[in-house]
């Protein structure tokens, strides 16, 4: 199939995560066609729905380049909001419109493609792959960081990995990424004494002791950025009471927050900071306090050089902008393959992803799909 038929194609699967509607099927057929080697991975884990992933390669040894991505995609949402069938694959004004046109079947129908191309007119002296799993949108338990220690169990090698997502803001080569903040998650939980507002000697209000934590947290200036991050930044996402009664003291509060960070800080210290600021808070008092964090992201940055110059000069090649290195934006699949090898991140424009009428220009496919070639050749040149 030629890119916009294999992105429609890939489109009219209804494969919101974790269900994966033949999707990959479609994706192994093309790419045995072309002389890859695919196997399917099915991973499962408790409270969590199975998924199914699937890893292709094609030729031998070093240097080994692969295309990481998902054929996963979000819900629809309100259905009657779009202008068109979401699993319809609808061209309009030089547009492709479907869930998943943006965030990223068509990246992959432009890889596929890109590798056929440069497969049938050149010699491979090396590996090309890709790891697309199923399980990006939803919890990512059952995905690429069980494929990739499957695989490297096995004895697999990967140099290199491009991410497909979605990365320009508004136009195709604005913007390579080569690095991601890492997220962090904290729920704290405070306990007071609950009673009647109109008594507070009686009471202990634990909001009161939750807002000074919450405030102090905010406003730390974790750090001024670095020469390739934004500053690490706070934001409180949730507030919450046990009792909702306008005449009662509560018995405990919540709040929950999430810190994106960049390499200036690790999970530890962080959990130290936190930590610290509570302590400072609710010594001396009868308030308990608890928390829970979830780091589901390091920050990561892959240094600048031979990789990530291919990249680079083949976007500036085919659209003719200068693509800037940047580290914004929200977590990904890169985040596991960074602990095997050099990674950044190249695809379409996200101005859509997730929303309703979501949509990707025809020419940027093919420009995406021309850009990956161009990566090929430079890779193996
Ligand atoms: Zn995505």
């Amino acid at each position: 199939m030629e890119v916009i038929e294999l992105t429609k194609a890939l489109i009219s699967c209804q494969s919101v995560t974790p269900k994966n509607d033949g999707v990959l099927d479609l994706l192994e057929k093309e790419l045995s066609n072309i002389g890859f080697d695919c196997k399917r991975y099915l991973f499962s884990d408790s409270n969590t729905p199975d998924v199914d992933n699937l890893y292709a390669k094609i030729g031998n040894g070093a240097p080994h380049i692969c295309f990481g991505g998902h054929t996963d995609v979000v819900p629809v949402g309100d259905l009657n909001a779009w202008s068109c069938d979401p699993f319809n694959a609808t061209e309009k004004d030089g547009k492709v419109y479907g869930r998943g046109a943006s965030d990223m079947k068509s990246a992959i129908a432009a890889f596929v493609c890109a590798v056929k191309d440069y497969i049938n007119n050149n010699e491979l002296k090396g590996t090309i792959s890709l790891l697309i799993t199923n399980d990006e949108e939803g919890p990512a338990i059952n995905g690429t960081k069980k494929v990739l220690e499957e695989i490297y169990n096995n004895g697999e090698k990967i140099d290199s990995c491009i991410v497909g997502e979605p990365t320009c803001p508004s136009k195709l080569g604005e913007m390579v990424k080569i690095g991601r903040r890492g997220s962090f998650t904290a729920k704290i939980s405070i306990t007071g004494k609950q009673g009647h507002v109109a008594y507070p000697q009686w009471t202990l209000n634990p909001i009161d002791s939750l807002t000074k934590i919450l405030n102090n947290i905010i406003s730390l200036e974790l750090d001024k950025g670095t020469e390739e991050f934004p500053p690490s930044n706070v934001e409180i996402v949730k507030i919450n009471s046990s009792d909702g009664a306008s005449n009662v003291v509560p018995q405990s509060a919540e709040g929950t927050f999430n810190i994106r960070y960049n390499i200036k800080h690790s999970k530890e210290s962080l959990i130290k900071t936190i930590d610290t600021i509570i302590s400072e808070q609710v010594k001396n008092t009868n308030y308990v306090s608890n928390v829970e964090y979830n780091n589901s992201a390091e920050p990561f940055l892959t240094n600048m050089g031979n990789f990530t110059e291919i990249i680079k000069s083949s976007s500036d090649e085919i659209t003719g902008l200068s693509a800037e290195l940047t580290t914004t934006g929200g977590t990904s699949d890169a985040r596991f393959f960074k602990d095997y090898c050099e990674v950044a991140e190249f695809g379409l424009i996200g101005e859509t992803a997730h929303q309703i009428d979501e949509h990707v220009k025809l020419q940027d496919i093919e420009n995406l799909k021309e850009i990956y070639l161009l990566v090929l050749k430079k890779y193996f040149s």
